[in-house]
């Protein structure tokens, strides 16, 4: 009797979605089954931390969490603290009725780049420069161990955007404006995600377990091909061009696994993205049959508008029923929840696309491992900036220079430089400053200044390089007198960029600030000199190339300044080629590889060796 009363206790408590033996697919409609509808919007809704509060997610069911921007619990937090907190939400989540853990997502979009003290990688339009899609890997490998050290899942990366005009203020985010250098470079999917089983179905999320972390690729699609680089602006572009140059990344991402896709804030022929049914359901899904789960961008629904200006509730019918699984809210959660509550009551939204839409979030949360290990590991936070992975980020930054000019003074080329010359003047404002050197999407939203975070300036780069024998001036902003005074044997000039992100970046002038040229015009029209370039993307050297001797596309490197001296030094040779094209003037942009009037000051794939 006993026997028979445990055995019956035991069937009666059997919940199959929680039975890891059982197959993804069953899971998913088991719980599916048991959710009310206050639950399963829920999971479709995706909230900032800071209006976060556990209590908050178990009142509304929330699915998902993200740190949008530079939106960090504190300037200096520790692996360990981020985990604390990641760890009070998900106790939340698993408190609830059925108990579905959060999936929580950042940008880690250069490595674990919200985050004091991770490694920080070259932007895109470096790695783009390398051609080495397995570096990629090897980064989005370390990028995920490091993700997963703060307790975080979910990284919005990779951007696969196909960069046509470098007026654009996310162009250092896209590998290339050629289309077949950013599909190789989907090879970071595999590095956060893991390898596809070989019997992989293309368009099925996968995540391999809990060293990995579910990526996304955004933005779908053409968000690198707005009119005159303007960010979020329209592409306009024939079905045939948006296939042939903006499409192909995303096949490479599906037949990797990626888990979800991001949808771009830009409109196709006048049509945001965000309520394109057309390229999201019948394409994205349908054709190319993804299985995983789409994303809204930030607030992006907001933006979809009606001839009568903008109404959150059509925004949030069009969005949905254009097929966006997830919404990143990311503030005003309430109302996105009423009024998505009130168009499933009305009609207006069918249960099937709600039913939909969860059945994609709980097949990546299953697949992922998530229900099993809802928990942030601890043996992990050693993973954060560890040495290891700084190894890498200086390999990937050597391979990401590009040489543009070398030209002989005294009988021999500028570059390599001498570690044993006497005495070496380093200038410029981008020489010591760690937060211009990482660029944008570092500690701060739009980047910052100054020693934001651990990491080597080209600076300290420089001395750790040098005979001890040698003498290193530093000197900000020098001006002619000084260097003809300072009997220096050469000098290294570092200009360029000042950090941006997202609309705050978009140029029309694409010149370097001052007083960058006059650094460069004052130095090396004086002494021999190598002048290092940080910037996101090409800029206007007309003025000034023709007194620079020595010429390097640093691009935005990240936190390991020594990748440059590496190669300076001639400890490696330079095997960087340009990304894109590098133009004369702003009035031929927009220009891309493959144009009529192709006529630029370096082509695409230019790049000088020693
Ligand atoms: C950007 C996305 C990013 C999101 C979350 C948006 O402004 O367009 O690329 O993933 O913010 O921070």
């Amino acid at each position: 009797v006993l026997l028979l009363t445990w055995a019956a206790y035991g069937e009666a408590d059997y919940v199959l979605y929680k039975d890891a033996t059982k197959p993804v697919e069953d899971r998913v409609r088991d719980l599916l089954a048991r959710m009310t509808l206050a639950e399963k919007i829920g999971q479709m809704t995706q909230i900032e931390r800071l209006v976060a509060s556990p209590q908050v997610l178990k009142d509304n069911f929330i699915g998902s969490l993200l740190s949008g921007g530079g939106s960090v619990p504190r300037k200096q937090a520790t692996a360990a603290e981020w985990m604390s907190m990641i760890n009070d939400f998900q106790k939340a989540c698993l408190s609830t009725r059925l108990g579905i853990p959060m999936i929580y997502g950042i940008d880690a979009v250069h490595g674990h780049n919200n985050v004091y003290g991770a490694t920080i990688f070259p932007h895109n339009v470096a790695l783009g420069a390398t051609r080495d899609p397995n570096l990629v890997k090897r980064i989005g490998a370390a990028t995920a161990l490091e993700v997963r050290a703060t307790g975080i899942q979910y990284a919005f990366a990779p951007c696969i955007a196909v960069c046509r005009d470098p007026r654009w203020g996310r162009c250092y985010e896209s590998y290339s404006e050629d289309h077949r250098i950013v599909q190789a470079m989907t090879e970071l999917i595999p590095g956060l995600q893991g390898d596809v089983p070989s019997n992989f179905t293309s368009g099925m999320p996968y995540v391999a377990g809990k060293n990995k972390v579910a990526a996304c690729a955004k933005h779908f699609v053409g968000d690198g091909g707005t009119q005159n680089g303007i960010n979020e602006n329209n592409t306009i572009i024939n079905r045939q061009g948006l296939m042939h140059t903006h499409m192909p990344a995303y096949l490479n991402a599906l037949q990797k696994g990626v888990s979800t896709v991001m949808i771009s804030y830009s409109s196709w022929n006048g049509i945001k993205m965000h309520a394109n049914h057309e390229l999201i359901t019948r394409f994205l899904k349908e054709r190319l049959n993804f299985k995983g789960f789409t994303i809204s961008d930030w607030e992006g629904i907001d933006r979809i508008t009606t001839p009568a200006g903008s109404n959150y509730s059509y925004s949030v019918q069009a969005s949905v029923l254009a097929g966006i699984d997830m919404i990143m809210v990311p503030n005003n959660y309430q109302s996105f929840i009423s009024i998505l509550t009130s168009h499933v009551n009305s009609g207006i939204i069918p249960t099937s696309r709600i039913d939909d839409a969860v059945t994609r979030i709980l097949r990546v949360k299953f697949t992922m491992g998530l229900f099993e290990n809802p928990m942030p590991d601890s043996s992990l936070v050693d993973q954060l900036g560890k040495q290891e992975h700084r190894e890498l980020a200086r390999e990937a930054v050597r391979k990401s220079l590009v040489l543009l000019k070398n030209v002989e003074r005294n009988g021999k080329p500028v570059l390599p430089l001498s570690k044993k010359a006497p005495k070496i003047l380093v200038a410029g404002s981008h020489a010591d400053n760690l937060g211009y050197q990482c660029g944008g999407w570092t500690i701060e939203w739009q980047g910052d200044t100054g020693r934001i975070t651990v990491g080597t300036t080209i600076l300290d780069a420089v001395k750790a390089a040098v005979d001890p024998a040698t003498t290193v001036v530093y000197a900000e902003n020098p001006d002619a007198e000084f260097v003809r005074n300072g009997g220096f044997s050469y000098a290294i000039v570092v200009v360029g960029e000042h950090p941006y992100t997202e609309t705050k970046g978009d140029s029309t002038n694409l010149t370097i600030p001052d007083p960058g040229p006059s650094t460069v015009q004052a130095v090396c029209g004086v002494a021999p000199c190598a002048t290092v370039l940080i910037s996101g993307r090409p800029v206007v050297l007309q003025p000034f190339l023709g007194s620079i001797d020595a010429l390097v596309a640093a691009w935005l490197p990240g936190t390991e300044g020594q990748g440059v001296t590496d190669v300076l030094f001639g400890d490696y040779n330079f095997t960087g080629k340009l990304p894109r094209t590098w133009f004369k003037s702003v009035d031929q942009l927009p220009m891309n590889y493959g144009d009529a009037h192709y006529d630029p000051l370096f082509p695409l794939g230019f790049g000088l060796t020693y």
